[in-house]
């Protein structure tokens, strides 16, 4: 089973896919959690090259590049290896986080985006728990963090709104696999929630 982490900064998705995994561990399941951008030693170098230093020094479509390169890398290395040993994959954001940021935050490419994804990745989650909450207490959230590689969360809240709204639509729009989980309540009450919508789809 393959299950993707998205939501905007500080919605707590990182911490509730450590939690994930350690829950079906605990149940004997054979687990591997993993991020993006990175989750491979040469994915985890683009990230370095994305997210740190001078924001303006890609343009936008040389980053969907960039991006792109970094998840073939991740799936080739990463994620198909453990899924055809029987593993549980958990993502912490997957190709719907390129979708949003990479689609639209930079002007809409979200054409390209999807190009590229057909010609290079081709591969969705099985399952995408998509942690929602108001942008403005994620931010709170994100920026209480020390974190010195993240200059994306410097977006603002104006723009995390956009990308909420976005995730949202890619909700409808993958039914099928979506979940939406409602970020905004105890990180225990959410850990429950997210356990057992997985327990659910778990074969
Ligand atoms: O999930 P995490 O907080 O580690 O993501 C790191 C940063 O990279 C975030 O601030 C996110 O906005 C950004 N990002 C991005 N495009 C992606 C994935 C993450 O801009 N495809």
């Amino acid at each position: 089973l393959f299950i993707s982490f998205e939501g905007i900064d500080g919605s707590g998705k990182s911490t509730q896919a450590r939690m994930l995994a350690q829950a079906l561990e605990q149940d004997g399941r054979d687990v591997v959690l993993t991020r993006e951008p990175g989750g491979s030693p040469g994915a985890e170098e683009i990230r370095a090259l994305v997210l740190q230093g001078d924001p303006d020094r890609w343009s936008a479509e040389t980053e969907l590049l960039l991006f792109t390169a970094a998840r073939r890398d991740h799936l080739e290395r990463t994620i198909r290896p453990a899924l055809a040993a029987g593993k549980v994959v958990i993502c912490d954001r997957f190709a719907d986080s390129t979708r949003m940021y990479q689609g639209l935050s930079r002007g809409d490419l979200r054409a390209k985006v999807d190009a590229l994804h057909e010609l290079m990745i081709g591969q969705e989650p099985d399952v995408t728990l998509l942690f929602d909450m108001d942008p403005a207490a994620g931010l709170a959230r994100a920026k209480s963090r020390a974190t010195v590689e993240e200059r994306f969360e410097d977006f603002g809240v104006g723009l995390q709104e956009k990308m909420r709204a976005g995730f949202l639509a890619l909700s409808q729009e993958f039914a099928a696999r979506f979940e939406v989980i409602n970020a905004a309540r105890g990180i225990e009450d959410i850990a429950a929630d997210v356990l057992a919508r997985i327990k659910a789809r778990l074969p």
